[in-house]
């Protein structure tokens, strides 16, 4: 049986990513099955990080690896927090992060946004694929809605008119950036099976 390293800690994305990799006959593991530690997100872009978590876990074990990275780009903002989404204030907690942007958007007339997310497919041989998922929308001007993690009660996606904090998991995971990717990545995998 084929089997894939999900390069996280994070059991919620695993749990998210892991039963369609379990539909195509993979046998799935996470960071913690191989006790690897994370490594340092030092790259300037959601490439360059999934890429470094990619080699980090690849040097780890001989299995294929599937690394991620998303963040949120605001245009009013030149395109932040992006690579910084999740230490964008101080705090680095989500609910410092959203009143930071919010702060931030107070005099900006011009809120389009969009969370995006990049995959890194790195395979048995060493050979690396790229994968990218984006979903946009706007900065709403108050939080809204408790669902959801990170920026979702400021994001309101294209075509919706409440945050994804309101619009819940259920809506959220047929648009979002992060399914949009993974699907790219279920598609190369059936071709390449
Ligand atoms: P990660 O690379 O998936 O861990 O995402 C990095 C950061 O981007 C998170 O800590 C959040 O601040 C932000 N982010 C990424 N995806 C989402 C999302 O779907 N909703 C809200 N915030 C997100």
């Amino acid at each position: 049986m084929k089997k894939i390293v999900i390069a996280s800690h994070n059991q919620g994305k695993i749990d998210e990513i892991k039963p369609h990799l379990l539909m195509l006959g993979y046998e799935v593991y996470g960071l913690d099955d191989f006790g690897i530690d994370p490594v340092e997100e030092t790259g300037r872009t959601l490439k360059e990080n999934a890429i470094l978590k990619a080699r980090h876990t690849a040097r780890l074990s001989n299995f294929m690896i599937l690394a991620d990275d998303s963040g949120l780009e605001v245009d009013a903002l030149g395109g932040k927090p992006g690579v910084f989404s999740s230490r964008y204030s101080l705090e680095g907690t989500d609910e410092a992060n959203n009143l930071y942007l919010l702060d931030k958007m107070s005099d900006k007339l011009n809120r389009t946004a969009r969370f995006r997310t990049v995959m890194v497919l790195k395979d048995e041989q060493g050979y690396e694929y790229v994968f990218e998922g984006v979903l946009h929308g706007y900065i709403h001007t108050a939080l809204e809605g408790d669902k959801g993690f990170g920026y979702d009660p400021l994001f309101i996606p294209v075509g919706h008119h409440e945050t994804l904090g309101v619009l819940g998991p259920r809506i959220k995971d047929e648009i979002s950036h992060r399914k949009k990717c993974l699907d790219k990545v279920i598609h190369h995998l059936k071709n390449t099976l």
